[in-house]
């Protein structure tokens, strides 16, 4: 198969309409979109991914009305974090209803469903003439950093994909933060570019322990969210995330290296990763930030990417064993 890279809609509308999968924009990555409602399509995305079998997608909508459509039961929190961050970067699990018409490809066999509208006319305009909701997890080998250029989806998924919609560069370049709404509370699953800050002037925010806890290894993980679990984001150089009190005691620590970034941002972190490993770089170093407001999700993705491998720039100790 060969694949296409371009900004044809109609072409995307034709493949998706005939069950075939589309890699899309999104302002958080790319996502590699297939119709949700069609249980074929959910596979394809799956073995195109080689995405573990175990971890629900989240289906792509264009407003609450088409939440109701699928058969989700919708709290009235729900509503309204609806309408202050849709469209955007939010993704929240809904209960399924007994009526539900999600797929059970979707869902991997779990009684719930995540939901998010994206903020990116590309994707809204295609889910419009489709005229069915889209499934879309990140459009990149699973595992590998998530794709926020036309050429990363490329070069994870040449042959695999039909099409790649070019939507240039993603405006946020981290994926969505994920909640589970319990008690009229806020659970942060996965943290995104939704702060805790921003949703606490809605209701009592939570943060799931698997997220927090740096001691806890990938593969025993409890969180409820199956993909948190995986060993994610990684490029193939060994990542060392860097505690480091100030600038200085970083630049000492990271002295005569190659491969370093020392103010990672949310845009470019998963770019510059992809970059350092075509530049076969062995080691990789990256300074954490602080971990509030937004540099929360920065900090969750930068430890995944070094599967927990901390270390200080004192040299204190590890936090790897
Ligand atoms: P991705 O689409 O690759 O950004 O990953 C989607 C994320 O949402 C993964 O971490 C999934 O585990 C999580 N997710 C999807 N559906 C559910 C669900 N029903 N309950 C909990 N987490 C979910
Ligand atoms: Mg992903």
């Amino acid at each position: 198969m060969n694949t296409i890279i371009n900004s044809d809609i109609n072409l995307a509308v034709e493949l998706l309409k005939a069950g075939e999968v589309v890699a899309l924009p999104t302002e958080t990555v790319y996502g590699l979109a297939g119709n949700a409602l069609d249980p074929a399509a959910i596979t394809k995305i799956f073995a195109a991914k080689k995405r573990p079998q175990d971890n629900p997608l989240i289906i792509h909508v264009t407003g609450i009305e088409m939440v109701r459509e699928l058969g989700l039961e919708i709290p009235d929190l729900a509503e309204r974090l609806a309408e202050s961050f849709w469209a955007g970067a939010l993704t929240i699990i809904f209960k399924k209803t007994k009526t539900s018409v999600v797929p059970m490809e979707v869902s991997r066999g779990l009684d719930s469903v995540a939901v998010r509208v994206p903020d990116n006319s590309f994707f809204l305009e295609t889910i419009r003439k489709c005229g069915f909701p889209l499934a879309a997890p990140s459009a990149n080998l699973s595992g590998s950093p998530s794709p926020t250029r036309p050429k990363h989806v490329y070069a994870d998924l040449n042959g695999r994909i039909p099409l790649i919609i070019d939507g240039g560069h993603c405006r946020i370049g981290i994926e969505s933060t994920v909640i589970i709404i319990k008690n009229n509370q806020v659970k942060i699953l996965r943290p995104g570019a939704i702060t805790p800050e921003m949703l606490s002037e809605f209701a009592h925010v939570t943060v799931d322990d698997g997220i927090n806890d740096v001691h806890q290894k990938l593969s025993n993980d409890i969180s409820p969210s199956p993909g948190t679990k995986y060993k994610h984001y990684s490029p193939k150089a060994k990542v060392y995330a860097v505690i480091a009190e100030n600038e200085k005691a970083f630049t000492k620590l990271v002295k005569g290296e190659q491969f370093v970034i020392s103010r990672p941002a949310m845009q470019t972190l998963f770019a510059r990763l992809r970059r350092f490993d075509q530049q076969n770089a062995d080691k990789i170093y990256i300074r954490l930030p602080k971990r509030e407001g937004i540099g929360f999700a920065l900090y969750n993705r930068i430890i995944r990417a070094a599967e927990f491998n901390i270390i200080r720039a004192d040299n204190i100790g590890t936090n790897n064993e």
